[in-house]
């Protein structure tokens, strides 16, 4: 491994806990999801989810407004009229938001919105774009690029911190490969050797990762199975309807079962799934 000063695992308790909100941490032995559709779309979509998902152990929210399109021609994101409908739902509900910042230039004006930045796969080693988040003064989810090597992902991660920003989370979301039935390939095993490798919290996205609705439950599952400090997945009222990802996404009420079916998966591997966050200053025992 290269010089991953910062990011490195020092003995086998040191995890980083990432403050959210006063009541969400992720890295704690609560288990962690984060919901909500691919694309924020109007004010009435983000109400029916953030008023389902609120009653759940669903502890976060999210939705692109800056999207990274494949085609210049599709829908690029409803900007900040999409941000005013995020923290909207954020303080009716009291559900912290992520969303995503494609460049350095949007920076304050989603940080002042939202409560942690996400960089998608797309930018992973877009490294000014990373430094600049070192002064970011919010959490940053950090999504493994398309064809990021572990060591790679690593650095990225390493290059937010030496910039002066403590507080990121690594997101593995499936990697590129030769198969085209799954959208992209799930890596576990990144997700445990990141575990053992640094002291940062890892979640999984399965929703990018499977590209297809039936196979994200599963895949959710085998996250926590393994070891993952929480789970981010898109879900929609209306799934075929969504704008943008429209084949991945669950329905709220799938999104809410699938939530409730973690549970036992948790408590077997010695963590919790409680919306209630009292276990958020609590450090994960070692397993
Ligand atoms: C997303 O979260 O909607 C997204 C674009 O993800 P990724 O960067 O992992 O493709
Ligand atoms: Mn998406």
């Amino acid at each position: 491994m290269l010089d991953a000063r910062l990011v490195k695992k020092s003995h086998p308790e040191h995890h980083t806990i990432v403050q959210l909100s006063n009541q969400v941490a992720i890295g704690g032995s609560n288990v962690i999801v984060i919901g909500g559709p691919c694309t924020v779309e109007n004010a009435a979509q983000m109400e029916q989810v953030a008023s389902q998902l609120a009653v759940a152990p669903i502890h976060a929210l999210r939705g692109g407004v800056y999207k990274p399109r494949t085609s210049p021609y599709s829908f690029q994101g409803m900007g900040v009229e999409g941000l005013q409908i995020l923290a909207e739902a954020r303080s009716r509900y009291g559900m912290p938001v992520v969303t995503e910042v494609m460049s350095i230039a949007q920076i304050e004006l989603v940080a002042t919105y939202a409560d942690m930045l996400q960089i998608g796969s797309r930018n992973m080693q877009n490294f000014e774009l990373l430094k600049a988040l070192g002064q970011a003064g919010k959490p940053v989810l950090l999504k493994r690029g398309l064809s990021a090597t572990i060591e790679e992902f690593v650095m990225a991660a390493e290059y937010i911190m030496a910039h002066g920003n403590p507080s990121v989370v690594l997101c593995e979301r499936g990697i590129r490969s030769f198969d085209t039935y799954t959208r992209n390939v799930l890596d576990l095993g990144a997700v445990v050797a990141l575990r053992q490798l640094t002291h940062l919290p890892v979640i999984v996205d399965p929703s990018h990762a499977a590209g297809k609705r039936e196979l994200v439950a599963d895949l959710a599952r085998a996250a926590v199975a393994c070891g993952a400090d929480g789970l981010i997945i898109e879900c929609h009222p209306e799934p075929d309807k969504s704008v943008s990802d429209a084949r991945q996404a669950l329905s709220l009420e799938a999104m809410v079962a699938l939530v409730h079916s973690l549970e036992p998966i948790a408590r077997a591997v010695g963590r919790t799934l409680t919306k209630d966050q009292g276990a958020k200053t609590k450090q994960l025992a070692a397993v």
